[in-house]
């Protein structure tokens, strides 16, 4: 135990649906150790222009099915400079905030350790982020939320490409991971998944195309991850029409429609765990760490090693469902 008084927490980077949840497992847990917490808008930007105040009870009540954030979320340039953050500091101090819960991904847990080293303060963080991209958790905030929000769509689209004979490719988030593309494609049973993780033989995808085409099967689906090395769902519709041009081809981008909506069962399960493990583990003096989960058991992750690993990703998969496609 130490002397710790007064927490903070904020939301950054790309929102996520459970980041509410986390929000509220935060306020609550402070209360269950007499802690204060204080809510801090538009993430890094918020610490840099003290847009700091209480959070409450009431301010948390009734937000745990919500999506997005109610502390709102930002990008901020200046929180990467070192006189962005020592007004950041200032700021910190002027509200004799002792610690930071950080609820972010990759980005955001960068700019703690950044901070942390340079002032020696106190952050933990959440996983708050739909890709899945952060090492040292089986699933981050929003993840699931946002596989169930494609394999909805997905299977609408499906409706239409068996009525009418038609290719749907449909691209989805993860500009440097494949979690998403892979996890919904197999879930809406795709027949083929291309992520950035692995190069895209796009040959492979043409004969499979040809072979449903001779059984006179038409109508397929094929998930995109948006950083895939062929370049995204454009590029793979143009050579597909090269191809086949008297194959109906669509594109559907889904875009934004991933991030929102209120959070599933999972991640309000995950978010309020985790969210009360971070209150007390920065009670206990921890901190410089993310909050994991792995196989069940809570991880404290150093920042440095949550940051860019991607060797979680099961490419078994992808190689499963290119199977079952078939
Ligand atoms: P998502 O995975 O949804 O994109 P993220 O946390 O990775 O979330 P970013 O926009 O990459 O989102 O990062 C959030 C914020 O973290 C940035 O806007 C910036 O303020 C801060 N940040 C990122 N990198 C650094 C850095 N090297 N130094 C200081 N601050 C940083």
């Amino acid at each position: 135990m130490n002397d710790l008084k007064r927490i903070a927490v904020f939301t950054s980077g790309g929102d996520s649906p459970g980041m509410n949840a986390a929000i509220r497992a935060v306020v609550k847990t402070g209360l269950y150790y007499n802690l204060e917490t204080f809510g801090i808008y538009r993430g890094y930007q918020g610490i840099v222009n003290d847009l700091i105040s209480p959070l409450k009870k009431k301010d948390v009540l009734n937000i745990l099915p919500l999506g997005g954030t109610i502390l709102k979320s930002a990008r901020c340039k200046e929180f990467m400079t070192p006189e962005g953050r020592e007004k950041a500091y200032g700021n910190l101090k002027k509200h004799k905030i002792d610690a930071l819960v950080a609820i972010g991904g990759d980005g955001t847990f960068t700019g703690a350790k950044v901070f942390m080293n340079e002032f020696d303060f106190p952050v933990i963080g959440l996983p708050g982020t739909i890709d899945n991209d952060l090492f040292g958790t089986d699933y981050t905030i929003g993840y699931d939320t946002a596989v169930n929000t494609v394999v909805s769509a997905v299977d609408k689209l499906r409706d239409t490409a068996y009525s009418h004979d038609m290719v749907f490719i449909v691209e989805v988030m993860g500009r440097d991971a494949g979690f998403i593309a892979l996890r919904s494609g197999m879930a809406s049973g795709a027949g083929k998944i291309l992520i950035p993780e692995t190069k895209t033989h796009i040959d492979e995808l043409l004969e499979r195309l040809q072979r449903r085409m001779s059984e006179e099967e038409t109508s397929a689906i094929i998930m995109v991850a948006e950083g895939d090395d062929f370049g995204g769902a454009m590029e793979v519709k143009k050579i597909v029409n090269e191809r086949f041009p008297n194959l109906s081809t669509r594109v559907t981008i889904l875009g934004h429609i991933q991030r929102g909506g209120s959070p599933s069962a999972f991640d309000r399960v995950l978010a309020s765990g985790l969210g009360y493990q971070a209150v007390k583990g920065l009670v206990e003096g921890i901190s410089g760490v993310m909050v994991g989960s792995v196989n069940r058991q809570i991880e404290f992750v150093p920042f440095d090693k949550s940051i860019k690993h991607h060797d979680k990703i099961n490419l078994e998969l992808k190689s499963i469902t290119e199977i079952l496609a078939l």
